[in-house]
């Protein structure tokens, strides 16, 4: 038993340490992740606005070709209608060349709107770029910062991270998912001692009683306030920091 909650003191001792080498690196990691998604999301805005502005482009291409075509017939109605015999041929011409005019006017009418467009998505995308260049740097420097914190302390924390794996394995399953749990839920510490007859975690005194029975270290026991693991000094003091 003794080992057992020398274990969780142990655990708790390297995730202190580790927790502050996570400290080290302050809002960083938070600041990257907010950066990368920024600027996914600046890349997916211009790259929409890109084909949009395609799209526009390809149809209005295709609209000219139409007029062009268009206005050929156009042409060919209004030779006819100097051979034409008879009203109804007459009436059925001018009708086509009325239908054909209307689809060259509506196509143009088109084919400008699609131009205001155009210049409407270029002027974004050339307002969103340095933006999304500005970021881009933005994040390329706090990488680096990162990196550099990261890097000062890698060894410490390679060795931390491997005897933390070796304790861990050592841990007794349910122990090491009530430790997990209150490590969650009180922000880190889920181990604590008792200092001047008071929980280390949340200074509440602890009946003398149950001082008593934790020094015996025979039993797992959890502060009644803060829940806690209790662990006794003498288990503390065998642990090396
Ligand atoms: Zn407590």
């Amino acid at each position: 038993m003794f080992d057992r909650l020398k274990i969780l003191y142990e655990l708790q001792n390297l995730d202190d340490q580790l927790d502050e080498l996570e400290e080290l690196r302050g809002d960083l990691p938070n600041a990257v992740e907010a950066l990368k998604e920024k600027i996914e999301n600046y890349k997916k805005e211009i790259s929409e606005k890109e084909k949009e502005r395609k799209n526009s482009l390809e149809k209005r291409n295709d609209n000219e070709e139409e007029v062009e075509k268009l206005k050929e017939n156009q042409k060919k109605f209004k030779a006819q209608l100097y051979q034409v015999r008879n009203n109804k041929e007459y009436d059925a011409l001018t009708k086509e060349i009325d239908h054909t005019e209307e689809q060259i006017v509506k196509l143009e009418a088109e084919s400008d709107f699609l131009a205001d467009q155009s210049k409407k998505l270029a002027d974004e995308i050339e307002e969103i770029n340095p933006q999304h260049d500005t970021l881009k740097e933005e994040l390329k420097a706090k990488e680096a910062d990162l990196k550099e914190i990261i890097k000062a302390n890698e060894k410490e924390e390679v060795k931390l991270r491997a005897k933390r794996k070796e304790i861990e394995a050592l841990t007794k399953k349910a122990d090491y998912s009530a430790y997990m749990r209150i490590r969650k839920a009180k922000k880190g510490k889920a181990v604590a001692t008792i200092k001047r007859s008071a929980c280390s975690g949340c200074h509440n005194i602890v009946p003398s009683q149950r001082q008593l029975e934790i020094r015996r270290n025979n039993k797992l026991f959890f502060c009644e306030y803060c829940g806690r693991i209790l662990v006794s000094t003498e288990i503390a003091d065998t642990v090396d920091v």
